[in-house]
């Protein structure tokens, strides 16, 4: 296959490419690097097959040749970029998709939506299930975000309904795994660098909240089966049912890291979901899909890497 994968150089989009070249398809990949790592390009650029492209998907896009899928992944995800660039992230979810949507229109391609649990929002179901409509606070800090995801469902339906573009919709989970950004600032890359330095590990809030914390080799491999089933649009939840509290989480990566670094609570973000767990049955039913490596397993291999690139 020749795919086009947009945020190519970020932590899932470079796992993804990893895959995709892995199996000998041919990948064309975009990313402005506003988020996105040298090292992820560097590393896909020594792989054959993959060409990359420096620019901003909210531009129009030209790619010369054939296409057969599209997979839409470039956005800023952090929970902290929500606050800094609340506008990049806007107009990637709506110009971006726009622009992925009209690619794959013209080359007849297969269209794959990242999406997120961010959905939900504060989920009142749980877990939850993709016909969940969700709790979402449209003016609150995570806004940006989250109506920017649904707003990308909305239209890439919208591109399926009346120009019959192939959609496939997934809802990704919080995911552990090698090349996150050292300052990401999210909650597993901020508890193994805090542990590993020795600083006080940062729970926010009263760390009663939950998240479910999928391998990105999982992760990655529900994005390819979406590509593998034309026809299915989903949406189909991608995660793990693994669901651990933060403040456990906090004393387990103590605990795997050997550190002695103290537990130090601070200040709750708002509208933070409170229990995130996903559904999975219709990952399995449409896709044959199942998370493969436990938590322990994953956070094992996090750990191992932010050893080394910490
Ligand atoms: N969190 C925390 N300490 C941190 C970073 C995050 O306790 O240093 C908490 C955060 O409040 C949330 C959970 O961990 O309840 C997951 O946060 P993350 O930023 O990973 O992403 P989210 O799942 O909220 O999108």
């Amino acid at each position: 296959m020749r795919v086009v994968v947009t945020g190519a150089a970020g932590f899932l989009g470079s796992h993804l490419c990893e895959v995709l070249l892995g199996r000998g398809d041919e990948v064309v990949g975009y990313d402005n690097m506003v988020t996105g790592q040298k090292e992820n390009v560097d590393l896909l650029l020594a792989a054959d097959g993959f060409t990359f492209v420096e620019q901003d998907v909210t531009e129009h896009l030209e790619v010369p040749g054939p296409v057969d899928g599209v997979l839409h992944l470039a956005s800023p995800a952090s929970p902290e970029d929500f606050a800094e660039i609340p506008i990049k992230i806007m107009k990637v979810g709506a110009l971006g998709t726009a622009n992925c949507l009209g690619l794959a229109r013209v080359k007849g391609s297969r269209f794959v939506l990242a999406s997120t649990s961010e959905v939900y929002g504060d989920a009142l179901v749980h877990p939850q299930p993709e016909t969940y409509w969700g709790n979402v606070n449209p003016i609150g800090e995570r806004g940006c975000y989250d109506e920017a995801k649904r707003f990308a469902e909305a239209l890439s339906l919208a591109y399926a309904r009346q120009h019959g573009v192939d959609v496939g919709i997934v809802r990704t989970f919080n995911t552990s795994g090698p090349r996150f950004r050292p300052a990401d600032g999210r909650v597993l890359s901020t508890f193994v660098t805090q542990a590993l330095r020795g600083d006080p590990i940062t729970v926010q809030g009263d760390g009663s909240q939950s998240r479910s914390i999928c391998y990105v080799d999982d992760q990655v491999r529900g994005y390819v089966a979406m590509l593998d089933h034309p026809g299915v649009v989903g949406p189909v939840n991608i995660g793990t049912s693994d669901e651990i509290t933060i403040l456990r989480l906090a004393e387990l990566v103590r605990e795997m890291v050997g550190s002695t670094s103290p537990i130090e609570f601070v200040e709750g973000r708002p509208d933070d979901p409170r229990q995130r767990c996903p559904d999975l049955s219709r990952a399995r039913q449409l896709l044959g899909w199942e998370p493969q490596v436990p938590l322990e397993e994953g956070l094992r291999r996090t750990i191992a890497w932010f050893r080394v690139h910490a």
